[in-house]
């Protein structure tokens, strides 16, 4: 948990000129510093292309600015940025990287305190890590962290060379898998929902909950970044970490303590009651689709095969839907469905508790639909919760007509993201890793998702493209539900903004 409240450190950004720095970190950052949060601090940007620090102190203003006012004070926060141009493979390098370091520690007194975030593609992580083992950046007097962004391997294999590479170098406890749905105002408030109400923890369990269904989809096609995601998909991009750490903290067992431990080790119990899904049972508890060309906004969009660096007659997954159980006393029997996409007919986040239908439905009324009670938590782009409940219909008689409670927090996009960067970085600079994801989680997410990729890896989907862009999926994620006698409750009706 958090070891100092104001942190400092030398933070070292290897990837500085890419794109997830300039619109995350940097804003972050300086959101960070704006706030007074940081105490003592320095940043070495790391990137290939040669830069000096002015040109690059000039990209952060930039990259700052474009994502919201800033005061008189950025000339200070810039002033303690400096630039290494730098070869990954290169020993020199790092040595030169590493009197840098000494210099900027001794310079502002920021105690040994290094961070290592690591915003550049994954095949250079391991021998980032190994190299700053090897060439002594990680011999310090104070704390030394690895911050990792994803993707941390593309399968359980990769995933464990991957770790082994930089456990050389940092201790468990050292490292920061990035989830950055777990920075999100809406996934943590999914934790106090649950433990700090009396009204849902009785009833958190198969005896009133029916199902539980998480959507995330986007509106946005692969658009350039087709070259990874031909390898990646759906299913590795999306359900690996953001979907499944979702699920296991709704899933998740109340912790002894709000400990990073107590809290991580629930976590994992979770992902170990995971029911595998193997073989012929794939198809049978999960769909996948593909986008197939059709109409945003009036604006006519390609399919993915027509997409770039895509193949054409590619079997990548860009949607996936599956009914995941959970094995054990508290959900045996209950589905949680998971649906994620790109291409959607909108762009949502959101998580619905649909609780059972009462033992006798008093107010049953021939063709008029049942109303069960939901929770919804709406974790993006509007965040809040909302409970659907049933009560009397104003006027004579006594019919019943469902109503909503809304929670809406503040809902703006687009500040979302950088807060979630921002409160990240915050607990990486703190030494709270709570909200980043244990070995342990990315193992087991890594082996039931192996078991899935495995069979649609080899069997190619005949029916790709099978869902027109700017709808909400296959037909066939609808019937996964209706199976069981559920559908799919539509994100657009149950928006909090429209309650
Ligand atoms: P990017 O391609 O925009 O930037 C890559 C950076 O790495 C650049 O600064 C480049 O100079 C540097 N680099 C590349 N090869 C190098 C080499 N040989 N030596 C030294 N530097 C080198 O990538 P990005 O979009 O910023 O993504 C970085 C990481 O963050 C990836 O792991 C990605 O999956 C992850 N990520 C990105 C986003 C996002 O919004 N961009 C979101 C989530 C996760």
């Amino acid at each position: 948990m958090a070891q100092t409240e104001k942190p400092t450190a030398l933070i070292m950004i290897f990837g500085a000129t890419g794109d997830l720095a300039n619109r995350k970190l940097f804003p972050s950052l300086y959101n960070l510093f704006e706030k007074g949060k940081l105490d003592k601090f320095a940043v070495v940007g790391v990137a290939r292309r040669s830069l000096s620090n002015e040109e690059f102190q000039l990209r952060v203003k930039e990259s700052v600015k474009e994502n919201g006012e800033t005061e008189a004070d950025i000339e200070e926060f810039v002033s303690k940025f400096y630039y290494h141009s730098h070869d990954v493979t290169d020993s020199s390098s790092y040595l030169a990287l590493g009197k840098l370091a000494e210099e900027l520690d001794s310079h502002y007194g920021l105690n040994g305190n290094r961070i290592f975030y690591l915003a550049m593609a994954p095949e250079f992580f391991g021998t980032i890590a190994e190299h700053l083992k090897k060439d002594k950046l990680t011999d310090v007097a104070g704390f030394k962290r690895l911050v990792i962004e994803k993707p941390f391997g593309h399968d359980l294999e990769s995933a464990k060379v991957l770790n082994k590479q930089i456990r050389k170098a940092f201790s468990e406890d050292e490292i920061y898998r990035i989830d950055h749905y777990l920075g999100k105002e809406m996934v943590q408030n999914i934790e106090v929902i649950r433990f700090a109400n009396a009204m849902f923890e009785p009833l958190w369990n198969n005896r009133y909950i029916s199902n539980i269904q998480v959507t995330s989809s986007e509106t946005l096609g692969v658009e350039e970044r087709g070259r990874y995601y031909e390898k990646s998909g759906a299913l590795r991009d999306m359900v690996q970490n953001h979907m499944l750490q979702m699920v296991s903290l709704l899933a998740m067992e109340p912790p002894i303590k709000l400990t990073t431990d107590e809290i991580r080790s629930e976590k994992v119990r979770v992902f170990r009651a995971l029911r595998p899904v193997k073989g012929e049972e794939v198809n049978e508890y999960f769909v996948r689709g593909q986008y197939d060309k059709g109409s945003m906004n009036e604006t006519d969009v390609p399919a993915y095969r027509q997409e770039e660096m895509v193949n054409p007659e590619s079997n990548t997954e860009t949607f996936v839907a599956g009914r995941l159980m959970i094995d054990n006393f508290r959900w045996a029997g209950v589905p949680f469905y998971i649906r994620t996409g790109k291409r959607m007919k909108a762009k949502s986040t959101k998580i619905v508790i649909q609780f059972k239908d009462i033992p006798m439905d008093l107010y049953y009324q021939p063709e008029k639909t049942v109303n069960p009670n939901l929770l919804v938590i709406h974790i993006q782009p509007e965040e809040g919760i909302t409970l659907h409940l049933n009560a009397k219909k104003s006027g004579q008689g006594t019919d019943a007509t469902p109503v909503k409670l809304n929670y809406a927090n503040k809902g703006i996009d687009g500040l979302n993201t950088p807060e979630a960067y921002e409160k990240l970085l915050f607990d990486s600079l703190r030494g709270d890793a709570t909200n980043f994801t244990h070995w342990d989680e990315v193992a087991l997410s890594w082996s039931f998702v192996d078991n899935i990729s495995a069979v649609w890896e080899n069997t190619k989907e005949p029916s790709f493209p099978n869902y027109a862009s700017g709808s909400m999926g296959p037909d066939a994620a609808d019937k996964l539900l209706e199976k069981d006698g559920f559908f799919w409750w539509p994100i657009t009706e149950i928006d909090v903004e429209k309650c």
